[in-house]
């Protein structure tokens, strides 16, 4: 494989600085220095592949590497770029992406057995999206399968590594696409989110994760966990270029019904704006549940934005503490129906047997892992005659009451703040054993995917280990511009805190940065 290019790996250290990984290009600089013929797709694409073979096989974050395919649409842009054409606002940025993203043609196995050498016939419509704007696929990434799990163990090819301590998990269930960006292999990846798998994973990570409001990202061609919570999200290492991606990737598509019949939203020009005057709540039951050094970062998030100018209170959601509970009922549930297409005909494995219901069977119980299996039976027994008002129907009354509360609060507020998981990355093995104990890393993300508003997560300080804490921004539905800008207006304190430069200063430092030094 070639080697050249800036493209950089992190040092395994534990600073949480040190995930930013020194000399990695953001995207919008390559997209910039592609577009401009300053340098070619090429010798980007090559030195992203050689990061991935020098350092992934120490972290384990992607299951398939499509070098053959990047190569090719490097080279095609290049040539449009030779001859003038406009490459789109990603020219050239490598993008990893989840597994259970449908790619035309390249494998897609949600890391399950069952979807064993299936390849999809079409790409995912973010997928589309993603090639029309210039951006190169490099690879898919591994996940908890199905999407089903807070640590990408759950995975049927094993486990993610943390990119700072290999000893560590990266988070889940997009612990992949978290752990490629958060090593500097690729400075931009997509992950899924039904309860928190884009978020908690950069939470982990040090990097920036981001869940659309429902419907703003279409779903056509994730392969569906949960359908009323799932939502594609951008991992990215700033802010700012998450916005670009979610920018490429948001927007109506027919092809998903559920798609809001809208323009994606345009949330790159006010992350200059400050937060002067804005409404932030803190909320207690996003900051109480989470470990002392988790909760002291999340509090030293809310006087930055105080003293950047907004007006800063704590808040209550009592209805916040429903979500899990709630979540548990309703995603296996959810799953339970989206996960009987897998029957040994359609896609991937088959078993063969005497007949078809013992061909089905025998399909499924070698396909599927423990953790799909224990959400399938969850989820049968929710839906069943004469449980299902008391677990499903009470679940999603429970979600109505959620989503009434968030309205409430954000009568109040432009935006809540909490912390995005309540501790910072486990040991591997940690909570295999324990379902509850991994259920609960979720504990602060899923309340926003049963509401369907956005919310996302910035790298704000580290916690005692050394390791990084995120700090997470809830909005309204909807409002993912105003999102955006406390988002930027954190990354701006944290990065003032930590004494560091960014790679992309804000053209108005006005109320931000400098007096939040310590
Ligand atoms: N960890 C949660 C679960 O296991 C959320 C997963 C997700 O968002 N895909 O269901």
């Amino acid at each position: 494989m070639t080697r050249g290019g800036p493209t950089g790996a992190a040092g395994a250290t534990g600073a949480a600085g040190a995930a930013r990984a020194e000399g990695v290009q953001s995207a919008l600089s390559i997209a910039g220095t592609v577009r401009r013929g300053e340098r070619t797709a090429v010798s980007v694409v090559e030195a992203a592949l050689a990061a991935i073979a020098a350092r992934d096989p120490g972290l384990h974050a992607f299951l398939h590497v499509a070098a053959d395919e990047a190569r090719a649409a490097a080279e095609a842009l290049d040539e449009a770029v030779r001859a003038g054409n406009a490459p789109g606002p990603l020219a050239g940025v490598p993008v990893a992406l989840k597994d259970n993203l449908c790619t035309r043609g390249m494998p897609t196995t949600c890391a399950s057995r069952i979807l064993e050498g299936w390849r999809p016939p079409y790409d995912a419509t973010v997928v589309t999206r993603l090639r029309d704007a210039g951006a190169i696929v490099v690879g898919k990434t591994n996940l908890d399968e199905f999407a089903m799990g807070s640590s990408t163990e759950n995975s049927c090819v094993g486990p993610t590594r943390h990119p700072m301590d290999p000893s560590r998990v990266p988070g889940g269930s997009s612990g992949g696409s978290a752990a490629a960006v958060g090593a500097g292999l690729v400075p931009l990846g997509l992950g899924s989110d039904t309860g928190g798998s884009v978020r908690q994973p950069a939470a982990l990570c040090g990097v920036v994760g981001m869940k659309p409001t429902y419907g703003v990202v279409s779903r056509y061609g994730l392969v569906a966990f949960a359908s009323s919570l799932d939502q594609i999200g951008p991992i990215a290492r700033s802010v700012a270029d998450a916005a670009l991606l979610l920018e490429v990737i948001a927007g109506n598509d027919p092809l998903d019904s559920t798609s809001l019949d809208r323009p994606a939203p345009q949330v790159s020009r006010s992350l200059d704006a400050g937060v002067d005057g804005l409404r932030v709540g803190v909320c207690d039951e996003l900051v109480d549940d989470t470990a002392p050094d988790v909760s002291r970062c999340v509090r030293e998030a809310a006087e930055d934005l105080a003293k950047a100018g907004a007006f800063v209170e704590e808040v209550s959601v009592p209805e916040i503490r429903f979500g899990l509970s709630a979540y548990y009922l309703i995603a296996p549930a959810e799953a339970s129906s989206n996960l009987a297409r897998y029957d040994g005909v359609r896609y991937g494995l088959r078993v063969d047997a005497a007949d078809v219901a013992a061909m089905n069977t025998a399909t499924r119980t070698a396909g599927f892992g423990p953790e799909v299996k224990r959400r399938i039976m969850l989820g049968t027994y929710a839906l069943s005659a004469g449980y299902y008002d008391a677990y499903y129907g009470k679940a999603q009354r429970a979600r109505t009451l959620l989503i009434q509360a968030f309205d409430r609060a954000y009568r109040r507020f432009d935006v809540l703040l909490g912390a995005t998981a309540p501790t910072t990355a486990f040991k591997i093995g940690e909570r295999v054993a324990d379902p509850l104990a991994m259920y609960m890393s979720d504990v602060c993300t899923i309340p926003s995917n049963l509401s369907g508003h956005p919310a996302m997560t910035v790298p704000f300080g580290s916690g005692d280990d050394g390791l990084p804490v995120g700090v997470q921004v809830l909005a309204p539905a909807l409002e993912e511009e105003r999102m955006f800008q406390v988002a930027a207006a954190l990354e701006r304190a944290a990065a003032a805190r930590a004494g560091a430069a960014l790679e992309h200063p804000p053209a108005a430092r006005a109320g931000t940065g400098e007096d939040a030094r310590r």
